[in-house]
């Protein structure tokens, strides 16, 4: 398969905040580590972050998504950890061999432990005219708009009041595009409201109970209609709204990156809250396949602060299975880490989060430690 084969203690699938911050701890304890992540740039999703951080210290409050990623690949560059960027992962086998492409040609990895941060994908919506160009995902217009200075468009209808469409909502309205309006289908805001009321101070009115119905334009839209529905989701008709936009973003939620671990054969679940499919894992990250772990939106969609501390709770069970360090070290570790997750999911949407992860953890000790 492969034209040259790598020996690493530890590989990490994704240079995202979970991945970086899994290095980074791998890293500290000596271990030879490699991350590898398919775009040319680290950072995952914080590359396009241009607003400051909430939280506490230990979670970068104050400092921007893009420096926190930033700072977290200078540490891994002191680390001497190498990343290596353009380098898809395409293949992930039991043994922890991983198939990936490396300056354009096969490049096999062969871990002793594999932490995959894979992340999380836009969801798709698909509607008459959904595939015109200026109908994207929020996230591509957060890229193009925060991360390559490019405006996408002049007039924006967003779809989606979850945090990604409120975000992104702002910063197009920073870039100077006008936002004629948000839809959202379900009748109360899904983001916080502290994002949702800046949005409407800046006059931006939001259409609650409505869906997209069409997007149409000669060679790129021109026009989006959307409409009303009823609680089953059905348009009521003659509620129709078309507004003259050049740009329509979808935000109507995250799917968790799991094709990695699904293809390799991983005992997966569904959960809602947490975006969809994930891979069964335990409190520390564990899978159903030894000594492979998950860390950040691929373990459940949630945001980057939690994707950094589940990047270091996983290193922390690598660490421990590498033997590199005692057992009540790693207790020690682990409880510590534990305990700022846990501050980090007090609020409401944390607690969803917080107890749908204690589900999966049942879920996997009653299907993945079964004794038989
Ligand atoms: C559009 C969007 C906007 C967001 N806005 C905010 C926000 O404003 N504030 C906030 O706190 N959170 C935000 N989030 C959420 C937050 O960014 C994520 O929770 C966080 O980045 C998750 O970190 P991660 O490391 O798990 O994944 P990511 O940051 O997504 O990183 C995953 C990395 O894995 C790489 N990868 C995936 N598959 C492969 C493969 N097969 N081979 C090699 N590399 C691979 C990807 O290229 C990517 O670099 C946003 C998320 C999205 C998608």
């Amino acid at each position: 398969m492969a034209d040259s084969v790598t020996q690493c203690e530890v590989a990490v699938i994704g240079a995202g905040p979970a991945g970086l911050s899994a290095a980074v701890q791998l890293g500290e304890m000596g271990v030879d580590t490699i991350v590898l992540d398919e775009k040319p740039a680290a950072g995952g999703q914080l590359f396009k972050q241009i607003h400051k951080f909430f939280g506490s210290e230990r979670h970068m409050a104050g400092m921007r998504g893009f420096e926190i990623g930033r700072l977290l690949l200078e540490r891994c560059e002191n680390l001497d950890i190498p990343v290596r960027l353009n380098c898809p992962v395409w293949a992930l086998y039991p043994d922890k061999t991983l198939g990936t492409t490396w300056q354009g040609q096969s490049a096999a990895i062969a871990a002793k432990q594999v932490i995959v941060a894979t992340g999380a994908a836009e969801n798709a919506l698909s509607f008459p005219g959904w595939t015109l160009p200026g109908v994207m995902g929020a996230g591509a217009a957060q890229t193009l708009v925060n991360y390559h200075r490019v405006r996408p468009g002049e007039r924006a209808l967003v779809v989606g009041a979850g945090n990604v469409g409120l975000i992104v909502a702002y910063q197009l309205l920073q870039a100077g595009i006008e936002v004629v309006a948000i839809a959202e289908a379900m009748h109360t805001v899904g983001g916080y409201m502290v994002h949702a009321s800046k949005i409407r101070r800046m006059g931006v009115p939001f259409a609650m109970n409505h869906t997209v119905v069409s997007a149409e334009g000669a060679g790129r839209v021109e026009r989006c209609t959307i409409a009303a529905i009823d609680e089953s989701f059905n348009l009521r008709e003659g509620t129709e709204k078309t507004f003259d936009v050049d740009l329509v973003c979808i935000a109507v939620g995250l799917s968790p990156a799991v094709e990695l671990c699904a293809a390799m054969g991983m005992e997966m679940t569904h959960v809602g809250e947490l975006g969809g499919r994930i891979p069964l894992h335990d409190s520390v990250l564990n899978t159903s396949i030894d000594g492979v772990y998950v860390a950040g939106d691929v373990s459940g969609v949630e945001e980057a602060s939690s994707a950094m501390e589940e990047g270091r709770l996983a290193a922390v069970s690598a660490l421990t299975a590498l033997g590199r360090i005692s057992r009540p070290q790693s207790d020690e570790m682990k409880s510590e880490i534990a305990r700022s997750l846990a501050q980090l999911r007090r609020g409401p949407f944390g607690m969803t989060v917080a107890s749908r992860k204690e589900d999966v953890c049942r879920r996997y000790e009653e299907q993945c430690l079964k004794i038989v």
